[in-house]
């Protein structure tokens, strides 16, 4: 097959996959790079389609339900964050969704805070809570002169965002021109070499076709780093959040969400869900996170 592994660019991409997602209405092909062991979408819906994927079914408001738990575990990477991260750092979350990251970073004591979300009810929240926010996309904010260098030094946090990125040479670009040199990144993402993908196999729940083009584990996003000029500071794994169990439980019986608003009772389940199986993030390595730096 004639298509390039996004990362390394290794034409031979073998070892294809077929997996679901309450997400889809039918069965995606995955492809893995034999070199770097990237693993991506070989079929993604066009640009419109995907878009209504986004804007019809793509479930904002499941994320909303179980914030507490998205900030107790964004809280766990205080320590690591207060070695590598200064406070007077300009922080960037890129996809900040309703604003729990920015959140605990303020606590943290960290003020120059900002993000960035498509997602206007997630948009609202965070103006609501006092959270600086561009709403639109990374590539937009670049064009409205947000890049402007503030001669201090500058993070960017990507938390279960670069699995979505369709360009991920061009995303990167828009990466370094706000970064310029020693900057920092964080990524948070899943790791399709955690035991739960030989578990549950194509029902595995952030496969999430059509909506996650790219897998990566420790070693492809290494590799994707280093071509991109960063260097890896610190790369460990932890477990899913909450979510990543219903998801693939959805995904087993072929249930997909027709609407994107949540009800008062599957509410009620997803924050029992989280209360219960928050705690799978001490046992778990479906979750990779890397801190890394620009060379
Ligand atoms: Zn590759």
């Amino acid at each position: 097959m004639d298509i390039n592994c996004p990362v390394c660019k290794q034409k031979n991409i073998n070892n294809f996959r077929i997996v679901s997602s309450i997400y889809s209405d039918r069965f995606y092909r995955l492809g893995t790079c034999p070199d770097c062991g990237h693993i991506f979408l070989l079929d993604p819906p066009d640009k419109d389609n995907l878009e209504r994927v986004y804007k019809e079914i793509y479930n904002y408001q499941a994320h909303l339900a179980i914030e507490k738990e998205k900030r107790w575990r964004f809280r766990r990477l205080k320590q690591v964050l207060g070695k590598l991260v200064p406070l007077d750092t300009e922080i960037l979350d890129i996809g900040c969704g309703y604003g729990d990251n920015l959140k605990v970073l303020k606590a943290c004591g960290y003020l120059d805070l900002s993000g960035i979300e498509v997602n206007c009810l997630a948009v609202d929240s965070c103006r609501d809570d006092g959270i600086n926010v561009f709403k639109g996309e990374f590539n937009q904010w670049l064009i409205s002169g947000g890049s402007k260098a503030k001669n201090k030094p500058a993070c960017v946090i990507l938390s279960h965002v670069l699995e979505h990125v369709g360009d991920l040479d061009d995303f990167f670009k828009g990466i370094n021109i706000f970064l310029g040199r020693q900057g920092r990144l964080i990524l948070l993402m899943p790791n399709t070499a955690s035991t739960t993908v030989r578990l549950f196999g194509r029902y595995w729940g952030w496969w999430q076709p059509p909506v996650h083009l790219h897998h990566f584990s420790k070693a492809s996003v290494a590799e994707l780093l280093k071509a991109k000029g960063f260097k890896v500071d610190r790369l460990f794994t932890r477990g899913a959040d909450s979510l990543f169990l219903l998801s693939t439980i959805l995904s087993i019986f072929r249930i997909s969400p027709s609407r994107r608003i949540v009800s008062a009772l599957e509410r009620i389940i997803i924050r029992i869900n989280s209360a219960i199986f928050r705690y799978w993030l001490f046992a778990g390595n479906e979750e990779l996170i890397v801190f890394a730096s620009k060379i």
